[in-house]
């Protein structure tokens, strides 16, 4: 559904954090991009969505190369992200932030609320708190409604980073639970994480990125099976070469 083609892709000229990256989010699945911390997983997840141009290689959806698209026409192509960090508004009170959320259906209040009260069903804990404000949520609900937010307008695609990032296990693993019924309400994710093992639990496909290249990819059952190897892989990075005498 939405393919990368050897992106490279950095902040400052000569220095690209992304030296060629190939992947594709598989319609209806689950697709996961694991790697260390500083591997770029956040910012190739910013290049799919259009908020950093690459510097080399293509952005496709659905096979048509979506290049000079906004953000805003990758949004209204149904394409949803959901960054590192909350965007929610903490002043505002959840109500306020799910409608936000649902800004493009601002002009059809009939379903505004019908897709609000479908959102509310899936997370009852922010429909009790619907008139709280945003800052008087835990770190853990206060995500919950980063993920709802996006949700209010059902997006063909999820952009997903970090999604439990700041959680409990016990609420991390509810919010996985949900994640991996999104493909079921025609929902395609493609989801950044450095919880791997959630990550590789839920994920159909896995791609392990490193030094700006996919260094592996494989079904998320092969993942769970090499965990350990996986694990020792990313935290020696590649085998260093022998000093010369
Ligand atoms: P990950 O999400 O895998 O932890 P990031 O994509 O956040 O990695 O970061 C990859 C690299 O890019 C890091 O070295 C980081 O310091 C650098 N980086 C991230 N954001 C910026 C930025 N806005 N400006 C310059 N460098 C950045
Ligand atoms: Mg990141």
């Amino acid at each position: 559904m939405l393919e990368a083609r050897d992106l490279a892709v950095g902040y400052r000229e000569g220095i690209d954090i992304l030296q060629g990256i190939s992947l594709e989010a598989a319609p209806g699945a689950i697709t996961a991009i694991i790697g260390p911390n500083g591997a770029g997983k956040s910012t190739l997840l910013r290049c799919l969505f259009g908020l950093l141009p690459p510097r080399r290689g293509d952005v496709l959806l659905e096979g048509r190369s979506i290049d000079d698209w906004s953000t805003d026409r990758r949004k209204a192509a149904g394409i949803a992200y959901l960054p590192q960090h909350n965007s929610t508004f903490p002043h505002l009170t959840i109500e306020e932030n799910l409608k936000l959320g649902g800004w493009l259906l601002r002009d059809d209040r009939a379903k505004l609320r019908e897709r609000m009260e479908y959102v509310y069903g899936l997370f009852p804990i922010l429909a009790e708190r619907r008139r709280a404000r945003a800052t008087d949520l835990s770190g853990g609900q206060l995500r919950m409604l980063s993920v709802a937010k996006e949700l209010v307008t059902p997006p063909r695609l999820l952009l997903v980073d970090e999604p439990s990032v700041g959680m409990a296990p016990i609420v991390a693993s509810e919010l996985y639970d949900l994640l991996v019924r999104l493909p079921g309400w025609g929902i395609t994710v493609l989801l950044v994480d450095q919880n791997i093992t959630d990550a590789i639990r839920i994920a159909e496909r896995v791609y392990l990125i490193g030094e700006g290249r996919v260094q592996r990819t494989e079904s998320g059952a092969w993942f769970q099976d090499h965990l350990e190897e996986v694990i020792r892989e990313m935290l020696q990075g590649p085998v260093p070469e022998s000093p010369r005498a």
